[in-house]
């Protein structure tokens, strides 16, 4: 069911906003307790929200567009009065006195937030294990992670636990959890959505996106969310498409670039690979032109990636000093020695390692030689873009190397962990938007996800291509079966 049909339902009256969002609470209260991708739940808040949208219905006034529809966010976007923890101790008692841009456009749009998702603490983590409050798990087969950082939004949508969510993608972390649940996931190009309130983690690479069952509903969200901020001066100014519009229209003679040196990669799964092939030969069918293309420099995305990341985080986390907000370690004699213990007992080891290593590219002797020299090969990676979209209107590389990994198979090797955002993160180093929508299933059932990188701003060509793929392949129509035993 899309938010059109639920739209419809709402009007007619077979359904009320009350009744959806109870469907999906007692849902939560079923299956949650296995999953775990929510760390609060907002029920009754969201009840009286859903019986005020109902009583307006009754009394005829007109609705705006997600009037009644229950979404999940991610725990690291603001909400005023609701906890935000960012999935770490240090920020678990947490109480945001402001609204975030994103989640103050979805409830003025009349979306219902339903509760608030699990990730990797600060997003960071391509499993949703890092989370200082328990992992979640993947509900197409709970032995697997439901991939990160934004795993509890990826998980709730697949389990049918709200009807959309918005996570964050600062490396990968919407597409990549997407992929691995079999949901779509779109990050926007850096600059369309509003950054004001969002829980900063590496801030030249951060942004906010949607996920959803459907490419339509991931559309409507988008046309929500996005739009210039005079909260945050890196939106930019520039008219929203009207995407809906634009999805059904044709593709044909549209040019596709395939990314050479992503299907050549030694750790690709063979499954992934065939599965990504004929997703790209069934787009030719439906008269795109497949041109193949090289990204020399897409390779480097990872070493750059870990150097900028970990640099924008050592500076973002100074924040969290035991002294304005979050936890303090209460027994210390001394200011220094309060806020050293405060941060050691506050952070969980993997952000540590990231502020060690951004504290060390950062320093007076190493930042030529490392964060300079990152951010000259970022403008590389931005070039070899440049250089496709001369001869394409988008890209087309798989999402993830492989399908979900197995629960604590990756946790204590970083390098295996941070390898499977290697296809993910060359969009986010040049700001360009790109999209995960599912494509196949790989021998063990797991999904496998598509990915689709566009030119700045051209969010409306991705999600025609993808609507246009998804209603002619039909993966959508495959739910995982959630009689979970462990
Ligand atoms: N997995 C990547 C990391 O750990 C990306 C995370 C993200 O996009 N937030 O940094």
């Amino acid at each position: 069911m899309t938010f059109a049909d639920l739209r419809q339902k709402l009007k007619s009256g077979e359904v009320s906003a009350k009744e959806l969002v109870q469907e999906k609470i007692s849902r939560i209260n079923e299956l949650d307790q296995t999953l775990n991708t929510f760390l609060t739940v907002n029920g009754h808040q969201a009840l009286k929200i859903a019986e005020d949208i109902d009583n307006q219905r009754s009394s005829g006034n007109d609705l705006p567009s997600l009037a009644g529809i229950p979404l999940a966010i991610k725990d690291n976007l603001c909400t005023k009065g609701i906890k935000t923890t960012c999935a770490s101790k240090i920020l678990g008692n947490f109480v945001p006195p402001y609204e975030s841009t994103v989640t103050k456009k979805l409830l003025n749009a009349g979306s219902i937030m339903i509760g608030k998702t699990n990730m990797d603490e600060f997003a960071m983590g391509s499993s949703t294990e890092t989370s200082a409050f328990g992992p979640t798990l993947n509900p197409w087969n709970i032995r697997k992670v439901p991939g990160g950082s934004s795993g509890g939004s990826a998980a709730s949508v697949a389990a049918e636990l709200c009807y959309g969510s918005l996570g964050s993608d600062t490396g990968g972390s919407i597409r990549q959890p997407a992929s691995f649940c079999g949901v779509v996931g779109m990050k926007p190009t850096y600059g369309r959505v509003s950054r004001w309130g969002l829980i900063a983690f590496a801030s030249s690479l951060d942004q906010v996106g949607p996920f959803a069952n459907n490419v339509s509903d991931v559309a409507e969200i988008l046309q929500v969310i996005s739009g210039k901020d005079e909260f945050d001066s890196t939106t930019v100014d520039r008219p929203v498409p009207n995407y809906l519009d634009i999805l059904t229209k044709s593709i044909k003679g549209m040019k596709i670039g395939l990314i050479d040196n992503c299907f050549e990669h030694k750790g690709l799964s063979s499954d992934v690979k065939e599965s990504v092939l004929s997703a790209a030969s069934l787009l030719e069918t439906l008269g795109v032109e497949i041109i193949n293309i090289s990204c020399p420099r897409f390779n480097d995305g990872i070493a750059t990636y870990y150097v900028i990341a970990p640099s924008e985080a050592s500076a973002n986390l100074a924040r969290y000093d035991g002294v304005k907000y979050g936890f303090r370690s209460e027994d210390e004699q001394t200011l220094i020695e309060m806020t050293s213990k405060s941060r050691a007992l506050g952070f969980g080891s993997e952000v540590k390692r990231r502020i060690l290593i951004g504290t060390y590219a950062l320093s007076a002797g190493y930042v030529d030689a490392y964060y300079k020299k990152a951010q000259q090969v970022r403008t590389l990676i931005r070039k070899d873009f440049d250089d496709a979209f001369e001869k394409v209107d988008i890209l087309l590389a798989p999402t993830s190397p492989t399908t979900a990994f197995g629960s604590g198979e990756n946790i204590d090797n970083p390098m295996a962990m941070y390898l499977s955002d290697l296809l993910t993160i060359p969009a986010n180093l040049a700001g360009l938007p790109a999209i995960s929508l599912p494509c196949g299933f790989d021998k063990s059932g797991l999904p496998i996800g598509l990915q689709l990188i566009g030119n700045v701003f051209e969010e409306g060509k991705l999600l025609q291509v993808a609507n246009q793929f998804e209603r002619a392949a039909e993966v959508y129509k495959s739910r995982p079966k959630t009689d979970f035993t462990l």
